[in-house]
């Protein structure tokens, strides 16, 4: 489609929601014109936003990209269902010699697709402390040094999550950063001045605040500390089972929707029915709200970011644009990304659609329809 307007409610970048009129010409987003139009091509009786920015997913759909980097194309295929237009693929530890085939996979897997748009790849391991290993296989895991860390990545990889209380850790982050690779701390015991130096060294997300890292005690606050008190985004897992409903509301407090990132962190239950699944080597047990370990550990979630965004309002009484920014502009903004994540003139015209009640009913991805649901 060349040409598209759509009109409603809508998410503006200075973080209002108002009535707009956006003109979408080749893929992207011409004007954003203030008030509705009831010739659009599609008049929203509910919200329109930015396409949501999804920066940790192991899989979905019966999908594990650790283990088959290639099935990045059918997941894309299917994100728009939850509202999501481009995503960071997210590799756990995996067996050393096993990553550049998964990389070459999913670049390969990358270059045709149809829906949401591949950003690059999320490498989560194998620098981790093993003393948070959550779900990652300790088998695996891996003390950094540069030369390595630099022939491990290539230019698929936008974003590391590695512990910087690693020997190693603070050179690693900063040839990192000079590749242009943004580095997130996760899986880290790292006291409080262990994760400064980290930040100080150029860490610019943190993983998963909570889990699988340093406990937050009121004598040594650890990296949460760090994080809750820096203006490094961090991400939170918001399905009501990784933290606690008061955990997600006191890290809003602290960090605002600019500071938070919603993520699922799904493996690939999500979007199916409960049994047994993998994530890369480690046998999940899934049941109707978690997927876990044998033993209870948390692996990865079934969440889908639509839902997050509800949960996000339910749990902490956010508006609906705090919401919003936490799945577009905030995302967009920890991996410098100028054309996602808002609804302004330059833009890609990636644009989600919801109802009243906040379920996705229409996503465009660059002007296409990627999805519609029955009752749109
Ligand atoms: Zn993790």
């Amino acid at each position: 489609m060349s040409k598209l307007i759509v009109s409603g409610r809508t998410l503006w970048p200075d973080g209002m929601i108002k009535d707009a009129t956006v003109v979408v010409e080749q893929g992207v987003i011409a004007q954003v014109l203030p008030g509705a139009s009831p010739k659009a091509d599609v008049v929203v009786s509910g919200y329109i936003a930015p396409g949501f920015v999804e920066l940790q997913l192991n899989g979905a759909y019966g999908a594990d990209f650790s283990n088959d980097g290639r099935s990045v194309a059918s997941v894309a295929a299917r994100l728009p269902e939850t509202g999501v237009t481009s995503f960071l693929p997210t590799i756990i530890t995996s067996p050393w010699d096993a990553y550049p085939s998964r990389l070459r996979e999913v670049r390969e897997a990358s270059q045709n697709l149809t829906g949401a748009h591949v950003l690059g790849v999320h490498l989560e391991g194998p620098y981790l402390n093993p003393a948070k290993k959550g779900a990652h296989n300790p088998a695996f895991l891996r003390t950094p040094n540069v030369d390595e860390v630099l022939r491990w990545v290539d230019d698929s990889v936008r974003l590391v999550t590695l512990a910087p209380e690693l020997p190693g850790a603070l050179d690693a982050i900063k040839a990192l950063r000079a590749r242009g690779i943004v580095v997130s701390a996760g899986h880290s015991n790292a006291t409080f001045g262990q994760a400064m130096a980290g930040l100080a060294a150029g860490i610019g997300w943190g993983t998963h605040l909570f889990n699988a890292m340093s406990a937050l005690e009121h004598r040594q606050s650890g990296l949460p500390g760090a994080l809750l008190t820096s203006p490094v985004p961090c991400g939170m897992i918001v399905d009501g089972i990784h933290t606690h409903s008061s955990i997600v509301k006191l890290a809003y407090r602290a960090k605002g929707a600019a500071g938070l990132t919603l993520v699922t962190d799904a493996m690939e239950a999500m979007g199916m029915p409960a049994g047994r699944y993998k994530l890369s080597d480690r046998e999940v047990i899934v049941d109707a709200t978690s997927a876990r370990l044998a033993d209870g550990t948390l692996a990865g979630s079934i969440l889908t970011l639509d839902q997050a965004v509800r949960n996000v309002v339910e749990f902490t009484g956010c508006s609906l644009a705090e919401a919003l920014t936490m799945a577009t502009a905030t995302p967009a903004r920890v991996l410098n990304l100028e054309r996602k994540g808002r609804i302004a003139p330059g833009c890609d015209a990636d644009l989600v659609v919801l109802d009243e009640s906040l379920h996705v009913t229409q996503t465009f991805v660059k002007g296409n329809l990627a999805f519609a649901s029955r009752d749109a």
